[in-house]
């Protein structure tokens, strides 16, 4: 990939949206040497110093989000109310950085009988983060407002299939910034690549999928250089008998699945409800997706969900669908479509709600990562359990139970990085709850005050008592002692 990415509208594939410019790897190694030599400089300023940057960041931001959100949408097919609740979320989640982190990257200091101890939170350096197309916006400050508020500087590198607001976000952020601090550069493999196995790049924070993560974290390792991975999810939606089924929870859930065209990686992918309230679930289910799915055009007023990302994305997803017929199972479409948008002009899946398929089919095996969903029924807590951890994924779950300490008993089974009560996606989400996956869905958090953490090492300095002045001393050799 060279020149330029031209990114055209999913929702009307004709329209181009915009086009930002490839970075070859001579302007890779150029991006990263400024952000190196910013670096120290940045880190040395006082954190409270720091924070308020970014505040000041937040506000040169704040003005453009309506242009934003319009051309997030026209770029990812996500729907515009969408677009728009991402990008005040991620000033949000900013400004709560900015409160939160001097807290936890203060100094702790220790001193008593066994000696004067200093732990500091020191930054790793540049960190790249590498991020996907669905929420583009909120996935690139996860890692840029931790990173920076802990000292480093960044160089993001957007998907080429949503790089258009990242960029613009980027260069506002950083017009409230020292020059390097904060900075994007665009392309694909090559140009990721290039950023991953530079030298100077002190972390690797990554979001996307298994196949891209396992390349990454590779190139990453060629140098030593840690990573964090956020990769998919096959969320499983755990039903228990008593779960409410009446509207309100049922279009939740349905949302849940069905949010950004079911592009989420925490989407709800698998459904497994008792047997004995199958039928009376689909009713259920069908009647609230009727009310609350609408798919059309991104920025046609009343639609909530939009096309997928590529001509690619439609095949496959389309392809899970058949497969699903072919092997037994019913494909029931839910939702309805906006009058006024031509579904034939972009890459329109209509949102089915699968049933009867075996769970070793690839709907229920694999991320769907699109407008599906299986519907399973289980026997007992036992079989619910034992197939809602199958796979090797773990990123969420959710139990819904009108007993919470029922739901929150089942959840203490899950193999899953977090658990939502009554919920699923990002309704259940909290600033201050750590998000990451378990087993192959990743390692490394972003939230709470674990995300801010994990753009700082802790390091040390220890004075023993022993060999402090009036000290006791000890063997030249001697272990310490507890
Ligand atoms: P992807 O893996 O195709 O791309 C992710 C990023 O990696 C892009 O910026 C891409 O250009 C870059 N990349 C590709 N090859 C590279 C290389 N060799 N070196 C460095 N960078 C490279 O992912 P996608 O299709 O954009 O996103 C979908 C996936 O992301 C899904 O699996 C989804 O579940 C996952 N996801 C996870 C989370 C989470 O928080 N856990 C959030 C959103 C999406």
């Amino acid at each position: 990939m060279s020149g330029r990415i031209a990114r055209y509208n999913p929702a009307r594939v004709y329209e181009l949206v915009g086009t930002v410019p490839v970075a070859d790897p001579t302007r890779v190694d150029a991006v990263v040497r400024a952000a190196d030599a910013a670096q120290r400089g940045w880190a040395r300023t006082d954190v409270a110093d720091r924070v308020a940057a970014l505040r000041a960041a937040a506000d040169a931001v704040e003005p453009d989000l309506p242009v934003l959100a319009e051309l997030l949408a026209r770029e990812s097919g996500k729907v515009l109310a969408d677009c728009r609740g991402e990008l005040g979320f991620a000033l949000t989640f900013l400004r709560w950085v900015a409160d939160r982190a001097p807290r936890v990257l203060a100094d702790t200091a220790l001193d008593d009988a066994a000696g004067r101890l200093l732990l500091r939170r020191r930054p790793y350096g540049v960190v790249a983060a590498i991020t996907p197309w669905n929420a583009p916006i909120i996935l690139s400050l996860l890692k840029i407002a931790p990173a920076l508020a802990a000292g480093n500087t960044v160089v993001v590198k957007p998907s080429p299939l949503a790089p258009l607001a990242v960029d613009r976000t980027v260069r506002l952020l950083a017009s409230a910034l020292p020059a390097a601090v904060l900075q994007v550069l665009h392309g694909d493999a090559e140009a990721g690549a290039a950023l991953v196995g530079h030298p100077l790049v002190g972390k690797v924070a990554f979001t996307g999928g298994a196949a891209t993560a396992r390349v990454v974290a590779a190139a990453a390792a060629a140098q030593t250089t840690p990573t964090t991975l956020e990769l998919g999810g096959n969320d499983p939606v755990l039903l228990l008998a008593d779960a409410d089924l009446s509207p309100e929870p049922m279009r939740r859930l349905v949302m849940a699945s069905f949010a950004t065209s079911g592009q989420v990686c925490m989407a709800a992918k698998r459904l497994y409800v008792p047997a004995a309230r199958h039928d009376e679930f689909v009713a259920a289910y069908r009647q609230a997706a009727d009310e609350v799915l609408c798919l059309g055009d991104p920025l046609a007023a009343g639609v909530s969900m939009g096309p997928v990302v590529t001509a690619e994305a439609a095949a496959r997803i389309t392809g899970l669908v058949e497969d699903a017929v072919a092997r037994g199972g019913r494909a029931l479409p839910v939702g309805r479509a906006d009058p006024g948008t031509d579904l034939r002009a972009g890459h329109f899946v209509a949102p089915t709600l699968v049933t009867g398929v075996p769970e070793d089919a690839a709907v229920v095996a694999e991320e769907q990562f699109g407008p599906t969903v299986p519907l399973l029924s289980y026997r007992d807590e036992d079989d619910l359990v034992a197939r809602a951890n199958a796979g090797e994924l773990g990123l969420g779950a959710s139990v819904w139970s009108a007993d919470e300490e029922r739901a929150f008993a089942v959840a203490r089974r899950l193999e899953a990085g977090f658990v939502f009560v009554n919920t699923h996606n990002r309704t259940g989400m909290s600033l201050r709850a750590p998000f990451g996956g378990v087993k192959r869905s990743g390692y490394g958090r972003e939230y709470g005050d674990e995300g801010i953490a994990e753009y700082a090492q802790t390091c040390v300095v220890h004075a023993p008592a022993a060999f402090r002045a009036g000290g006791a001393g000890a063997a030249a050799n001697a272990y310490p002692s507890a």
